[in-house]
């Protein structure tokens, strides 16, 4: 919609020509113009400087320009004014030209009336202005586009460099604990000596001082071969097959056959899923939340369920549920609306010792334990190493817990199309 006054600028050196404009508009009783006429170029360019136009009515000769110079002047100088040209007869080929480089249209002069010129003007504004915002929203998506792109390669970097330092990482956590070893194992070897020797043969202070030696030997040796563990989940990840969970948590019940007879643990499981994943990686995750679970066993008979729930990937946690920051909840958390892509959500319930709020978070950490040696064995990496496998299938693991209550460890694996293979 114009609004009602339409300021117009009419360049032409011809006075006649312009009294016959300015006589034609007035006639028109279907809009409100105010026109205003300069003869010169240099004139019209200094009133558009000072004031704002809707339109310039601008002739192609002028005293000081000529032709479709005067169009690109204007035009380059206000690039968003609307421009009618105004020709004589049989200046076709000027005129489709002036509309080529940007004019809104042209009127032959001697044809011009009333109905003719109002309409030209009317559309010459309402095109520019669509024109413009056009010209604008392009301008804008174009500046989104390229931020985005900039976001893209930012984000693209610091993956690489993440990827990069966590590789360098795991090189030299292999590296050293691999090359640690060795002086340990001559230091334990030369302990045992001393032991097998001296033994009784010293005061009693020197024998506890040869056992403490012993002692701290073989935990770092278990910590070295931990770190050893923690460091390969990386170096040999296989690639991702059809896994039966079930065949696969059968086959992990029987290599913890004699834990689970020791101590007296029943354990139950709903029917599992194949999942896209590593086998042997996957059955350590079992095996590693399996062992805590009898391990961390409370006073009451202990009993283990392990299950699985296919569901949304844009799950939509309840607070304090969400693996980010993972702390207590009971409630069960709502599926979104969105059905894809999904994952499979495994459990392992226990009605052992329970955790602290406070430690869902630091569990996962390397070496990070909750309990003293001589309370409960073990090195604080289990946890580590399934946080890096279940990561490294794309999933995220997270603990629910109360502590005297029992605990449920949570991962997720990507429910991916499971590719047909000979004997699945
Ligand atoms: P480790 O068992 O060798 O200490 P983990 O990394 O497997 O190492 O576990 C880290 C800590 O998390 C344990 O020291 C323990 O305090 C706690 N934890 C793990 N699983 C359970 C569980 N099922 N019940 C209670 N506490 C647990």
């Amino acid at each position: 919609m114009l609004h009602n006054s339409v300021k117009i600028l009419l360049v032409e050196d011809n006075s006649a020509e312009a009294t016959l404009l300015v006589e034609i508009l007035t006639e028109a009783h279907t809009a409100k113009f105010a026109l205003e006429h300069v003869k010169r170029l240099e004139e019209a360019l200094a009133r558009l400087a000072q004031e704002c136009f809707d339109i310039v009515l601008l002739d192609l000769t002028l005293p000081d320009s000529q032709g479709l110079e005067s169009l690109s002047t204007v035009i380059s100088q206000y690039p968003s004014l609307p421009v009618v040209v105004l020709t004589n007869m049989n200046d076709d080929r000027l005129a489709v030209e002036a509309v080529r480089l940007g004019a809104q249209d042209y009127l032959v002069k001697r044809l011009v009336n009333a109905e003719l010129l109002v309409r030209s003007v009317r559309y010459a504004i309402e095109r520019k202005q669509v024109s413009e915002a056009l010209r604008k929203a392009n301008a804008e998506l174009a500046q989104a586009n390229g931020r985005l792109k900039q976001e893209i390669f930012e984000r693209q970097r610091a993956q690489e460099d993440l990827q990069r330092s966590n590789a360098e990482l795991e090189e030299f956590a292999y590296v050293a604990s691999h090359d640690l070893q060795q002086p340990l194992s001559t230091i334990s070897s030369w302990a045992q000596m001393l032991a097998m020797r001296y033994r009784s043969q010293l005061d009693e202070a020197a024998d506890k001082y040869i056992d403490h030696i012993l002692d701290g030997t073989v935990r770092m040796q278990q910590l070295i071969e931990d770190l050893l563990a923690y460091s390969r989940v990386g170096r040999a990840t296989q690639e991702s097959e059809p896994t039966n969970c079930e065949v696969l948590l059968k086959a992990v019940l029987g290599r913890i056959e004699h834990a689970i007879a020791q101590s007296h643990v029943t354990i139950t499981y709903d029917s599992l899923p194949t999942v896209m994943a590593d086998p042997v990686n996957l059955g350590q995750v079992f095996q590693n939340l399996l062992d805590n679970a009898i391990k961390y066993r409370g006073e009451d008979p202990p009993r283990i369920h392990i299950s699985a729930v296919c569901r949304s990937r844009e799950y939509i946690y309840p607070e304090n549920c969400h693996p980010d920051n993972a702390s207590a909840s009971s409630t069960p958390p709502s599926l979104s609306q969105n059905s894809s892509p999904r994952e499979w959500v495994f459990s392992i319930t226990d009605n052992g010792i329970g955790i602290k709020s406070d430690y869902f978070q630091r569990i996962f950490v390397v070496f990070q334990r909750l309990h003293r040696h001589s309370e409960y064995p073990g090195t604080g990496i289990g946890l580590a190493i399934c946080q890096k496998i279940v990561e490294g299938h794309g999933g995220r693991i997270w603990v629910k817990s109360e502590l005297g209550k029992g605990s449920t460890f949570f991962f997720s694996i990507p429910d991916r199309p499971v590719a047909p293979s000979i004997g699945n």
